[in-house]
């Protein structure tokens, strides 16, 4: 039997539901993406996005996917006067091991939040085949014989129900506060086991004028915590339009406070005074905000025996990490890339979504190793405690730290691993585990000290 491929649902417009959409407008004659929030025709904040007044760090891999997606985005944030990173060449990075010296591993191009899904989101209105519903919040979903036929969709502002929209597709990706799991119970589907690791990590950020001249040979600070004492890392990059994002960030209820002397005074207590020093007579351009929604949390979606057709689940709303390590956006845009090669594979809807969901979980599962495995180093993580192998494994980790701030290769291993080039079974490479073994490493004394 031929199957109805005639329009696809997107619900939620944030990075994840635009590249989804984007992926299947080459597949549907029609996608209608569906957000809550009110796009603003100008680059600005919404609330659905909160997050964007916070650090946001694309890495390499989830920029060559979005410039796959949309040829020529790069040059157009590079035309918005979004500054380039090499990392670390350009930064002043003191690792939980210590300084790391500036090679150059990887680039990063340091825009906001909201620029980037703004201009993401010029790019997707141009698509022929697309219409955004916005200021629409989905509230179930419709189904009929075991397949998703559509969504209940409100105005935003009203309590009447508004007119369903069908769909022979639907994608969730409504963030970590997705209602799947209450919308299938609603159909009588069981609930959806879960896995939540809480690190209790809490976010301060405000953003800065970068004073006039200033040129100290470095572009961005990165200060992290070394667990499991010490619970502060604080972290200073160049946006566009001239300005500093500074974000600081408290594990295990440390929370950075929210008030211009509490922040200086927790940017001054990290473990260099660098980032202080830079801040102290900056001239701050908005508020300190804060943020404490951080967990890692998994949605077991992909081991539910009964599962409705043609429904998906993505981003954030399938599996959402400690956002310190800035895997989010790279792992959604990875997702993306999962649905068009699912797509492109076997053209089955009703089978789609056990495809898809096995497959993006195998995904972020490094991802996930990399995050939880930092967060157990605290004894204060909520969730999970740390196993036998776990601490084998972060010792051996603190090594590779201790190695990647001196030798240019390894440090371009961990990268490759931070950046979702490479999976963190290549730490265990060969290449990686002989030097390990067998180099002994004099770590650099001091920022002046990190020119290799
Ligand atoms: C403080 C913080 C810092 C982060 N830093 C980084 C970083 O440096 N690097 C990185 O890669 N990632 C980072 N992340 C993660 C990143 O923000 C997300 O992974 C990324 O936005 C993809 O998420 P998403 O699109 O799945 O969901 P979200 O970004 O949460 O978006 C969900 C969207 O769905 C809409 N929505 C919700 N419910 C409905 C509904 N019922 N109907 C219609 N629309 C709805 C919302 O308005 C929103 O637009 C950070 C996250 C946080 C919280």
């Amino acid at each position: 039997m031929t199957q109805r491929r005639e329009h696809a649902v997107v619900v939620g417009g944030s990075l994840m539901g635009l590249l989804a959409a984007r992926v299947l407008t080459d597949h549907f004659p029609r996608v209608t993406l569906i957000e809550r929030d009110r796009f603003a025709e100008a680059v600005g904040s919404r609330p659905g996005l909160g997050q964007a007044r916070h650090l946001h760090v694309l890495w390499s891999r989830g920029l060559e996917i979005a410039e796959q997606l949309f040829p020529g985005l790069e040059d157009e944030l590079l035309a918005a006067d979004v500054p380039e990173v090499r990392v670390p060449a350009d930064m002043l990075w003191l690792s939980s091991a210590g300084w790391r010296r500036r090679f150059e591993s990887t680039r990063l191009l340091t825009f906001s939040r909201d620029l980037l899904d703004w201009t993401v989101r010029a790019r997707l209105a141009k698509t022929g085949n697309l219409q955004m519903l916005t200021g629409h919040e989905v509230t179930g979903l419709l189904a009929d014989a075991g397949a998703v036929t559509g969504v209940e969709v409100r105005e935003r502002g009203t309590t009447e129900p508004g007119e369903p929209v069908t769909a022979d597709l639907v994608i969730d990706a409504t963030g970590r506060a997705s209602k799947t799991p209450a919308w299938l119970e609603r159909l009588g589907y069981p609930a959806v086991r879960e896995t939540l690791i809480n690190p209790l990590l809490g976010y301060a950020s405000r953003t800065y004028a970068v004073p006039s001249g200033f040129d100290p040979g470095w572009k961005a600070l990165y200060l992290q915590a070394d667990p499991p004492r010490g619970t502060r890392t604080g972290a200073l990059f160049p946006q566009e339009g001239g300005r500093w994002i500074v974000s600081l960030f408290g594990v295990g209820e440390d929370y950075p406070p929210n008030e211009d002397g509490g922040f200086l005074d927790f940017a001054k207590s990290l473990r260099s005074p660098v980032l202080y020093e830079a801040i102290r007579d900056a001239e701050p351009l908005t508020p300190v905000v804060s943020y404490r929604r951080t967990e890692n949390h998994r949605r077991h979606y992909e081991r539910m025996r009964a599962w409705p057709k043609r429904f998906l689940v993505s981003g954030d709303a399938l599996c959402a990490f400690n956002p310190l390590y800035g895997q989010g956006m790279t792992v959604a845009a990875k997702s993306a890339l999962t649905l068009d090669a699912c797509l492109r594979a076997d053209g089955d809807l009703d089978g789609l979504a056990r495809r898809f969901h096995r497959k993006v979980i195998k995904n972020a599962s490094g991802p996930w190793l990399v995050a939880t495995g930092e967060d157990l180093r605290y004894s204060t993580t909520q969730g999970a405690t740390a196993g036998l192998q776990t601490r084998i494994l972060n010792r051996y980790v603190d090594r590779v730290q201790h190695l990647a701030n001196v030798d240019p290769r390894v440090c371009d291993r961990f990268v490759d691993v931070l950046a979702l080039t490479a999976q963190p079974q290549s730490l265990f490479l060969p290449g990686v585990l002989w030097r390990a073994a067998t180099t002994r490493t004099r770590q650099p004394t001091g920022p002046d000290d990190l020119i290799p």
